[in-house]
C-alpha cells in the first residue's frame, strides 16, 4: 500500500493498516517534504508544545517494521499517480488541504494582505516559504523576505476570521520575541519577529460571538498574555434569537461567550498592546495604493433565511497588515479525481469515486477527504473508516495483491530519486536539537530544504 502524505491522516492510516493482522501489508508513506508530520510540524503553533509533541506518537508508527517513510518524493511530479498505482496494490490519498480560502473583496491582492496559511508556514519554517537562495521564487507563495518586510514595518494588523488559526496568528503577532524564544522557531523567523512592532490587532468575525469556532482553552490564552489588553464592545455580545439558540445547544459556544463577557466587563489595564474583537463585522474593501493602509468594515446581521447580510458601515480600521484566516482548501493533484466545488476528492466511506464509480485501488483520508475541519484526533477515526473500507475490499477481492513488493523502490531508483527514510529524519531531528541547544534552546527548526537535506546526510555534522 502507498499513502500519499505523511501528515496525521496518512500516518493514522498507516497505523490502522499496521495494527491489523488479517492482511499482510507493507506500507509506504510518501511525502513531498523531506520531513514527516504535515501540519503538526508546519501548522500547529510553535508555542503549543504539548500539541506539537503528538509527533512523537506519529513517529512511532513510522518506525514500525511494516511501515516505511519516503520523504522528499512529490507525487504528481516526481512520480505520476498512474506510476504510483502501478507500483503498489492500493493507494490512500492523504495530501491535505494545500491552500487558503480568499475573501474575494477589492484590495485583497495588495502588499500587506496575506493568507494565514502563508504566515503560519513562515513562522513554522516551511521550506515552501523559505526557499533556497538558488531556488526561483515560488509563484503562488509569498516568500520569507516579503513576510519579514511586512512584519517589521507593521503596527496595526487586522485578522479576519474567528477560528483557532486566527487566534494562533493573533497570539504569535502580539507576543514579544522573548515570549517566543523557548519555541523551536527558525533563527531567521525569531530575528524577524524581534524587529516586530505590532501594537494593535483587530480580529473580525462576520457573525456574532455565539458563532466562533475557537476552542475555549485557546481563547482564554489571549486574556493571559502579559502587557496585552483584550478589548470588546459589550454591545457586540448581545445575543439575537439565532445566537441564543446556538448558545443553548453548543457548550463550547456557551463557554466562549462567558470568556468574552468576562473580558468585556474587565477594566483595561493600560497595557501597551491590544487585541480587539469585532463581531458582526466583515471587511468589504482593503484600502491602500502600494501597500495596505486600512480596512473598510461593514456591520452584519443574520437575515430571516439565515444568511449574513450587510447592515451599515462600521468605522474603517487602520492596518498595515491584513491576515485572512477564513479556512483552508484542498487542491487538485494531477491524475486524482477532484471536486472543484467542495475542494475534496470525491469518495464514499473513503473509497475514491472516479468517473462515477468506485476506483478499485484508490482511497482517501484526512483533510482532502472531509475538508479542513476537526482536530488532529479527528483524522484518526477518519483514517480508520478509510482503512476499514480498504480491508473489506481486500476480503471481497476488489483489491488484489499483485506481488509488487519492491516495485516502488525499483521505480524510484530508476528515476534517480533518493527518498529520505526514518534514519534520515532522525539525523535531521538530531541536527535541529543540536542547533537549538547551541543557542540555549531545546530545538531550532531548519527552514530551508537544502539545510534539511544536508542534515539528512549520513556524515552530517551541525554547522
Ligand atoms: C495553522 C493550523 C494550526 C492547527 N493547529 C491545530 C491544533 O493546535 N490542534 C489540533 O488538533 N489541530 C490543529 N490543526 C488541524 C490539524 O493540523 C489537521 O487536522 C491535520 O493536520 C490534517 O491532517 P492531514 O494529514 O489531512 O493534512 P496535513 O497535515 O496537511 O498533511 C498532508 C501532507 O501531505 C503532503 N503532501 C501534499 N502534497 C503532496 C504530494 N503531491 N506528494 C506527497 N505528499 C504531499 C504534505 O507535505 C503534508 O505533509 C491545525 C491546522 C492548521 C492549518
Amino acid at each position: 500500500m502507498a499513502i500519499v502524505g505523511a501528515g496525521p491522516a496518512g500516518i493514522y492510516a498507516a497505523e490502522a493498516l499496521s495494527q491489523q493482522s488479517d492482511v499482510a501489508v507493507e506500507v509506504a508513506v510518501i511525502d513531498r517534504l523531506p520531513v514527516p508530520f504535515g501540519l503538526v510540524r508546519y501548522g500547529v503553533a510553535p508555542d503549543h508544545f504539548s500539541i506539537r509533541s503528538i509527533r512523537n506518537t506519529l513517529e512511532r508508527t513510522l518506525e514500525k517494521p511494516s511501515v516505511r517513510f519516503y520523504g522528499d518524493v512529490a507525487i504528481g511530479s516526481d512520480l505520476s499517480i498512474a506510476e504510483l498505482r502501478e507500483s503498489v496494490d492500493a493507494v490512500i490519498y492523504a495530501y491535505g488541504a494545500g491552500t487558503d480560502r480568499r475573501l474575494e473583496i477589492p484590495g485583497e491582492q495588495l502588499p500587506g494582505s496575506i493568507a494565514a496559511a502563508e504566515l503560519v508556514a513562515w513562522y513554522c519554517g516551511h521550506p515552501d516559504v523559505h526557499p533556497d537562495t538558488d531556488q526561483p521564487s515560488l509563484e503562488d507563495h509569498l516568500v520569507a523576505a516579503a513576510i519579514d518586510e511586512l512584519i517589521s514595518t507593521s503596527r496595526h494588523a487586522v485578522v479576519v476570521g474567528v477560528g483557532n488559526v486566527a487566534l494562533d496568528v493573533a497570539r504569535v503577532l502580539i507576543k514579544t520575541v522573548d515570549d517566543l524564544d523557548d519555541t523551536d522557531m527558525a533563527d531567521e523567523v525569531l530575528t524577524s519577529l524581534s524587529r516586530k512592532n505590532i501594537t494593535d490587532i483587530h480580529v473580525l468575525g462576520r457573525r456574532g460571538p455565539a458563532y466562533t469556532t475557537f476552542t475555549t482553552k485557546e481563547l482564554r490564552e489571549l486574556g493571559q498574555l502579559a502587557d496585552v489588553d483584550v478589548i470588546i464592545d459589550p454591545a457586540d455580545l448581545e445575543l439575537d434569537p439565532s445566537s441564543q439558540a446556538v448558545v443553548q445547544q453548543n457548550k463550547v459556544a456557551a463557554r466562549n461567550l462567558v470568556v468574552l463577557q468576562e473580558w468585556a466587563a474587565r477594566p483595561l489595564s493600560g497595557a501597551s498592546r491590544h487585541i480587539s474583537f469585532h463581531f458582526w463585522s466583515r471587511p468589504t474593501k482593503i484600502i491602500g495604493n502600494d501597500r495596505v493602509t486600512a480596512v473598510e468594515v461593514e456591520r452584519t446581521m443574520i437575515n430571516s433565511d439565515g444568511f449574513v447580510v450587510g447592515a451599515g458601515r462600521r468605522p474603517t480600521l487602520a492596518a498595515d497588515l491584513v491576515v485572512r484566516s477564513v479556512g483552508y482548501r484542498g487542491l487538485p493533484l494531477p491524475g486524482i479525481p477532484f471536486d472543484e466545488r467542495t475542494g475534496r476528492v470525491p469518495h464514499a466511506e473513503g473509497r475514491v469515486i472516479r468517473d462515477g464509480s468506485f476506483s478499485p485501488d484508490e482511497y482517501v483520508t484526512g483533510w482532502i477527504k472531509r475538508g479542513p475541519t476537526g482536530v488532529i484526533g479527528t483524522n484518526k477515526s477518519d483514517a480508520v473508516e478509510t482503512v476499514t473500507s480498504l480491508l473489506a475490499d481486500v476480503h471481497d477481492g476488489a483489491v488484489q495483491a499483485h506481488g509488487r513488493s519492491g516495485k516502488l523502490d525499483r521505480l524510484l531508483a530508476q528515476r534517480g530519486i533518493k527518498a529520505l527514510d526514518m534514519p534520515a529524519w532522525h539525523r535531521i531531528d538530531a541536527a535541529e536539537i543540536e542547533l537549538g541547544v547551541s543557542h540555549g534552546r531545546l530545538r531550532t527548526t531548519l527552514a530551508h530544504r537544502r539545510e534539511l537535506l544536508a542534515a539528512a546526510e549520513d556524515d552530517h555534522r551541525p554547522m
